[in-house]
């Protein structure tokens, strides 16, 4: 099964994205369980996760649906030990509240040495950043998201995600999202039937499609390999829609939230609704 959708609005409660992602035909959806400006918010209390599981159960959704994303303020890889700590705690934090919505996974970004150490320390840093919070926790899945490279951000490389990997005690709970606009600009090819199918067999050789826990369905406003991160709606960037329709009609991608990060929230309906039918839905 084919599942679509965005990332929606959970502003007013987290209740809230249920709603929206239904409004928009979505069979899937993404949110930030808290303000992802903020450090740090109040637990959530009983009463919003009452609400947001009876939205859930009223509108036929199960965690395998949903992919939380985390505050950007995070970054596991940190170099410093005070900002280390703080992004250790807050990603906590974020696991704690999935596990208490009955959500299974949070989707981040792995993290960014800022230049002060090199990136390997970074990534093991992140490794054992994600160790640590599983061993906190249970039941909720680390997604590693694959990046554009802007910056000193890592994880652009599908080597780093396996690195990471490797690094994991617990393999059963870490997965790693594909992000199709971070991926271009990072320098796989995705514009033709061909390319996916060199970029994919890649990912599957470095990484492998057994940890594939989501992916974001964006179009790329910047030329192949720019390390720049711009998202445009899909069809009007350089990607175009033979990817799409590529990732609808492909069995690899069933049963995992596939997720619309598009600028323009007026056109998600009509992305999904085209998704929808090259996936024969
Ligand atoms: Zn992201
Ligand atoms: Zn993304």
């Amino acid at each position: 099964m084919k599942y679509f959708g965005a990332h929606v609005s959970a502003s007013g409660g987290v209740e809230n994205a249920v709603r929206n992602a239904q409004q928009i035909g979505a069979t899937a959806f993404a949110l930030f369980t808290k303000n992802q400006r903020q450090w740090s918010v109040p637990a959530l209390t009983a009463e919003q996760i009452h609400l947001f599981k009876e939205a859930m159960r009223e509108a036929g959704f199960t965690a395998a649906q949903v992919l939380p994303h985390d505050s950007y303020l995070i970054n596991l890889g940190h170099p410093d030990s005070d900002g280390l700590q703080k992004s250790r705690d807050a990603f906590f934090e974020e696991m704690e509240r999935c596990e208490r919505l009955g959500l299974d996974r949070l989707n981040f970004h792995p993290g960014s040495h800022l230049k002060r150490i090199t990136s390997l320390q970074s990534l093991d840093r992140i490794a054992e950043s994600i160790n640590m919070a599983l061993e906190r926790s249970t039941g909720v899945t680390a997604v590693l998201e694959n990046t554009a490279g802007q910056g000193s951000n890592l994880g652009f490389a599908f080597e780093h995600l396996a690195y990471i990997i490797e690094r994991i005690e617990d393999k059963s709970r870490v997965g790693v999202c594909l992000d199709t606009c971070h991926s271009f600009a990072a320098g796989y090819d995705l514009r033709t039937k061909e390319a996916c199918d060199k970029t994919f067999e890649e990912f599957d050789r470095v990484v492998g499609f057994g940890y594939l826990r989501g992916m974001h369905l964006n179009d790329a406003m910047r030329p192949l390999g720019s390390r720049i991160d711009r998202h445009s709606p899909l069809g009007d960037g350089e990607i175009g829609w033979e990817c799409f329709k590529y990732i609808a009609s492909d069995s690899r991608f069933d049963n995992i939230p596939l997720i619309l990060e598009t600028p323009d929230e007026a056109r998600w309906a009509q992305e999904i609704e085209r998704l929808k039918e090259y996936a024969n839905l």
